[in-house]
């Protein structure tokens, strides 16, 4: 126990002495169009850098930049970073989507469309090629301080993706109330497919209501051709997962998509 609390405690020392370097990265998971599987975005996802040099996956750091408060500092950082690299995309000639995942603290938090605001006036990067993804629990956390900041977030101009769609307890009178426009559903009910009936009747369901409220579907977790082949049978318009790309460092990425749209670009010159 006594070990547990000191590991906790020096790894929480770490994430706050790191904090605004480039122990903070993220690597970008490419999003494709259904059918064409054209590039249409990425998803920003964060990885840290211990003080060895390792690698530590999302999962064991955001608990604890979250039960700390941390993620509240990290945050504009991170925000800034994502609006800087789609800037940057944007001016190498590769107009995608950058999507971030916001927790539940930073949504409720009262300064985050300031810092949004401050992040896309420094890095001048458009916002309507912004998503913000966000999970359905929070919503339902302050639900009054979540509609007045999704309502705000609209104004600027970004998008807003419910991640994990279907796994949290949420209420189905706010995807109409509040300013949606994607649903993201988890790799839970994707990995199941095509032959697990109850999957695909959740799945049915999903892309139904999205589509009858106007909101377009991501499905996230695709790592074979089955999944894709049923899922672009049924409507969707996105896809994320093993079988497109893993989480590419910004270096792998730009090797990958730059050249590609580089070539493209010399070739009708
Ligand atoms: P998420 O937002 O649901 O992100 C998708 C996760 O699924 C990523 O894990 C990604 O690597 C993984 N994934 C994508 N495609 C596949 C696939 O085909 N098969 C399998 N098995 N996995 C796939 P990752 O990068 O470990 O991130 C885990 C979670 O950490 C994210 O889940 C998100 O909730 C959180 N996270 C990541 N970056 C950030 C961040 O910057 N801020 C916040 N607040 N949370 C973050
Ligand atoms: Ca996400
Ligand atoms: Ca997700």
């Amino acid at each position: 126990m006594g070990t547990k609390t000191a590991h906790k405690l020096e790894l929480e020392s770490e994430l706050r002495k790191s904090i605004n370097t480039d122990r903070y990265e993220f690597y970008y998971q490419p999003k494709v169009l259904a059918n064409s599987h054209s590039l249409t975005g990425v998803e920003a996802l964060l990885r840290w850098r211990d003080k060895d040099g390792h690698y530590q996956a999302p999962v064991d750091i955001i608990p604890l930049l979250e039960s700390s408060g941390l993620i509240l500092e990290v945050g504009p950082f991170l925000i800034e970073k994502a609006c800087h690299q789609l800037k940057l995309w944007q001016q190498q000639g590769l107009n995608i989507n950058m999507a971030i995942n916001i927790s539940a603290q930073q949504l409720l938090d009262s300064d985050l469309i300031g810092i949004l605001n401050n992040a896309i006036k420094k890095t001048d990067c458009d916002p309507a090629y912004l998503e913000l993804e966000i999970t359905e629990s929070v919503l339902m956390t302050d639900i009054e301080l979540a509609y007045q900041n999704l309502i705000a977030l609209k104004k600027i101009g970004v998008k807003i993706a419910i991640d994990d769609f279907g796994t949290g307890y949420s209420s189905l009178a706010y995807l109409s109330r509040f300013p949606i426009n994607i649903l993201k559903i988890d790799r839970e009910f994707v990995k199941e497919l095509p032959h697990n009936k109850d999957s695909i009747t959740i799945i049915e369901a999903i892309i139904d209501l999205a589509h009858n409220l106007g909101l377009a579907v991501v499905a996230e977790g695709v790592e074979n051709i089955e999944q894709i082949a049923f899922l672009e049978a049924i409507g969707v318009e996105e896809f994320q997962g093993f079988y497109f790309n893993k989480p590419l460092t910004q270096c792998d990425f730009n090797r990958q998509y730059l050249s590609q749209t580089q070539q493209m670009l010399e070739n009708t010159i």
